[in-house]
């Protein structure tokens, strides 16, 4: 760079702009070397292309900067010098990518410069394996080439001839360049890996792997297949995409059943067999929604799909970009792994004092969301993990459930060694106990303790208490101001004025909640006592089957009545010995007692619920953003849970319904993409009708 260009910008902004070009430029280079050559990638796809989406807009922002070696003008090649070099006859290029279906939207909406509606489009999925050429001479199997740097591959025949589903002779004497996609089935890909000394990360890497051995008989070993999905005919003219798979197809090549044409009544697929299903324009987004819930029940990884325009000729006029072909795109699935370092290991103590091993991991962006903690359950799952800290791992967030570390990718400074839990407990010094699978601190003063059952006490889902957070909780034990969930009641906590931060209006109004949390029902009061098992639900069951107050609950405990409970339908063996056990416990049994001398409510009658219609039975309701008719959102909770429903925090595959308010967030295109019933505040307040 030289310094009059440097002149062109003012300001050091610039000048980090362009130095960061050149650093991105280099690592992507090494990373493509590492995936595409090594089949060794150190970093996560999404954290490669997140890189290349920043270098591909810092180079549109400073052209003049913009290297020709640079990844995003070409693409990444995975020639290697022990295979010999051929030159491709066709274009053999990357795609160009989205990740939501705005970004999507935009790019069909972008087609219309060329036509004046949109064109006629097939969407196929992408089958995430390794990039193949066959070139077939009068119909015959000449060569088959790996994409290379995109104009020159690696000869690889002798080891492709050996997959099965490619045909070495045609049905018809012609003359055609079929690009495919050489792939792993995922059953195949878990067996063989398992006996592997260095296993693959995943099937792609696996089977580049194989297809790039020097020898044909071990390829053999490893049962890979192919789809194909474009076909290069050189003396015959086909118009359309959809001809040119049926004319593959009928040429005996294999190709995935999971594609779909999109056309609007002004641009027609034609001929319309039956070859491919056809739908409109306007159904992509739900057809999207469909292939990401299915994706699961594949037998080979696709990492998105592939939406291209039909027409050959109008394809040529969009052209291609030295990485991509312009007339097509990748909706790439986000992925639901990410790899990270542990930085270090925590315990926590829970309200029940168990001590759950928690990484601190170098935060890493997973499904959307930034992860920086990952639960490890307890010391057999980090002794199957062989983990240590400073370890490189895999982390998933697969469905959307809570983070987990699926393996060690690399171990770090602590070769050979396992992180091991401490003895005793980190906040009370008392020796941990193991208890089944897991330790606990059976401290019942552990001040960590108290905190969690403090913590769940006053909780939103519980009794709810306002202004009462964590920071103060946290204040409150540390001081040694309450110790147990009934001096919240019995204590004045005027004396939260000595400290910093606690004006007297902001005590008075945490005083205020804690008055106003007595009118919470029973229910409520039984379930926040956090005795295993007896939640919600168990409370509501407990009430509907007539033991609706403190003194019966106490009274079959006492008698043992373990037959009444397990009569109620609902109530199984788990809940009826922890019933049993706790609501016979000195320490329960005094909370109880204190608590109602402080005044909360200990009776309910069983017609408060049973009234209700109880229309949302069955459903699991999840509820975003805010509203006008409910504030705070747990009053809409609370009507979806009297009348049946349950309500879960998280969309996952068992949600049946969005309760839908203002400013929804990302709860909404999630439910969006699992076609799961999107209902407004308005719709909700005639459902309550
Ligand atoms: P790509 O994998 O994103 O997409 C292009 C490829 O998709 C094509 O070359 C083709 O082989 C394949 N494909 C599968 N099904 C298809 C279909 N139906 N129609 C058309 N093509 C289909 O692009 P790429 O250039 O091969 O790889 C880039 C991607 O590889 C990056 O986005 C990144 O995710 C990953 N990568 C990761 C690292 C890393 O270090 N983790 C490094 C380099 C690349």
């Amino acid at each position: 760079m030289n310094k009059n260009q440097l002149d062109l910008f003012s300001g050091s902004s610039d000048e980090k702009d362009i130095d960061e070009i050149k650093t991105l430029i280099d690592l992507l280079l090494k990373y493509q070397h590492e995936y595409y050559v090594l089949n060794k990638p150190s970093v996560s796809d999404r954290e490669y292309d997140s890189l290349f989406d920043r270098l591909q807009f810092l180079e549109k922002k400073y052209p003049q900067y913009a290297s020709e070696n640079s990844p995003v003008k070409r693409v990444g090649s995975d020639l290697t010098s022990e295979l010999p070099d051929v030159k491709h006859t066709i274009p053999v290029l990357s795609l160009d990518k989205v990740y939501n279906i705005p970004d999507l939207l935009k790019w069909i909406e972008k087609l219309k410069k060329h036509s004046l509606s949109t064109p006629a489009l097939i969407i196929e999925e992408k089958i995430d394996g390794i990039s193949i050429v066959l070139y077939y001479k009068d119909g015959i199997l000449e060569r088959a080439v790996t994409r290379g740097n995109g104009e020159t591959g690696n000869d690889v025949t002798a080891n492709v001839k050996t997959i099965g589903a490619v045909p070495l002779k045609l049905g018809e004497k012609i003359t055609v360049a079929v690009r495919g996609e050489i792939y792993l089935p995922l059953e195949n890909f878990n067996e063989i890996n398992q006996s592997l000394d260095n296993r693959f990360a995943n099937p792609r890497n696996l089977a580049a792997g194989t297809i790039r051995r020097i020898k044909s008989s071990e390829v053999h070993k490893v049962p890979l297949n192919i789809y194909v999905y474009e076909g290069f005919f050189k003396d015959i003219e086909i118009p359309t995409h959809y001809e040119t798979l049926k004319k593959l197809s009928d040429l005996g090549f294999r190709l995935n059943k999971n594609v779909m044409a999109f056309a609007d009544s002004d641009s027609k697929i034609s001929p319309t067999s039956n070859f491919i299903p056809v739908a409109k324009i306007t159904d992509i987004a739900s057809y999207i929604a469909k292939e990401i819930k299915e994706r699961k029940n594949l037998d080979y990884e696709i990492d998105g799909l592939v939406i291209k325009i039909d027409n050959i000729s109008d394809r040529e006029k969009y052209g291609y970009t030295g990485h991509h072909p312009k007339w097509a795109i990748a909706y790439k699935f986000e992925s639901s792994e990410a790899e990270s370092t542990v930085k270090s290991i925590d315990i926590q103590i829970g309200r029940t004092g168990r001590a759950t091993p928690v990484a601190k991991i170098e935060p890493v962006e997973i499904s959307g969301s930034v992860v920086s903690n990952v639960t490890l359950h307890n010391q057999d799952y980090i002794n199957f993990l062989s983990l240590s800290i400073g370890d490189r791992v895999t982390v998933s967030r697969r469905g959307d459930v809570i983070p987990a570390i699926e393996n060690v990718v690399e171990k770090g400074v602590h070769e050979s060694h396992i992180w091991k839990i401490p003895e005793d407990c980190p906040f009370c010094k008392s020796k941990l106990i193991l208890d089944g699978a897991h330790l606990f601190c059976k401290n019942e003063l552990c001040p960590e303790r108290v905190k969690g059952q403090i913590n769940f006490f006053v909780s939103k889902d519980q009794m709810n208490i306002e202004n009462l957070g964590f920071e103060t909780v946290e204040l409150l034990v540390r001081e040694k101001i309450i110790e147990n969930v009934y001096e919240l009641y019995e204590k004045d906590l005027s004396i939260l004025e000595n400290y910093e931060g606690y004006a007297q209006k902001k005590t008075e109004l945490i005083k205020k909640g804690i008055e106003k949390s007595k009118e919470k029902p029973f229910r409520t009061v039984l379930s926040s006592l956090g005795i295993p098992d007896i939640g919600p639900k168990v409370s509501q069951l407990l009430i509907d089957a007539g033991i609706n107050s403190i003194e019966a609950i106490c009274e079959i405990a006492e008698n043992n009545d373990t037959e009444k409970l397990l009569n109620i339908n609902g109530i199984g063996e788990k809940t009826t010995e922890s019933f049993i056990k706790y609501f016979n416990d000195k320490k329960i049994r005094e909370t109880i007692k204190r608590l109602r001398k402080a005044g909360l409510i200990m009776k309910e009658e069983k017609a408060i619920v049973s009234n209700i219609n109880q229309v949302f039975t069955g459903q699991s309701w999840c509820v975003t953003g805010s509203f006008d008719n409910f504030k705070p959102r747990t009053i809409a909770e609370d009507e979806i849970k009297k009348r049946g429903g349950d309500v879960v925090s998280q969309i996952s595959g068992k949600t049946t319904h969005l309760l839908c308010g203002q400013a929804p967030g990302s709860k909404y295109e999630k439910a969006l993409k699992a076609e799961i019933k999107i209902i407004s505040e308005q719709e909700f307040l005639d459902l309550l009708k």
